[in-house]
């Protein structure tokens, strides 16, 4: 098994970077944005119970989090490891994910961070706002607001990985392949 988390703000790349990656070491992608997104569309109380949350830009609370991601962890009994995308966001639900690997006999093996700056993270949110029509991404106001809750809520999860010395800050800007390379050469030096 490899258990990955991909880290960093809103817009560092962790969606692109995570469909290369599970192609390379054949992963399971797990994004907590994506699986809200897919509960919203199919209409589903919980994407209802989300949705108010993440249209602000704030946290939609630890308890829908956990339970969504144990519900799809514990459902892929085949899976040779996961990439985690936009989770764990909170201390508790760090963990929460640590509890839930060790009941499955396994563990988080590295924390990747992408570390990109903020304008550079505004200019690249806009534009995926007028190409996907995401609400979330559209208005910068609200983009704002998902990088002080970044700032605030989820930074604590990368220290709280760091004392374990599981956390590997990787420069998020410039071409995606060498963004890529910079990750994949980080994994094979540890597994
Ligand atoms: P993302 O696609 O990762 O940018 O997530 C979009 C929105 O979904 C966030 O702004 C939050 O409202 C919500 N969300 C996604 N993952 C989490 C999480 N792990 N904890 C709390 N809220 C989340």
């Amino acid at each position: 098994m490899l258990n990955i988390i991909l880290f960093g703000p809103p817009g560092a790349g962790k969606g692109t970077q995570s469909e290369k990656l599970i192609k390379k070491y054949n992963l399971t992608h797990l994004s907590t944005g994506d699986l809200f997104r897919k509960h919203i569309t199919e209409g589903s109380d919980l994407g209802r119970q989300a949705q108010e949350f993440m249209d602000a830009g704030n946290l939609v609370p630890d308890s829908v989090v956990i339970g969504m991601v144990e519900e799809k962890v514990k459902n892929e009994t085949n899976s040779e490891g996961f990439i985690f995308d936009g989770f764990p966001r909170t201390v508790a639900q760090a963990e929460a994910l640590d509890r839930l690997m060790q009941e499955n006999g396994s563990a988080i093996d590295m924390m990747l961070s992408l570390v990109v700056d903020e304008e550079e993270l505004l200019k690249r949110l806009l534009n995926r706002g007028k190409i996907s029509g995401r609400v979330d991404d559209q208005n910068p106001e609200k983009i704002r607001n998902r990088f002080a809750v970044y700032n605030n809520e989820t930074t604590p999860v990368a220290e709280f990985y760091s004392a374990t010395g599981k956390l590997f800050n990787i420069e998020g800007v410039g071409d995606i392949d060498r963004i890529f390379s910079r990750l994949t050469e980080t994994i094979d030096a540890i597994v």
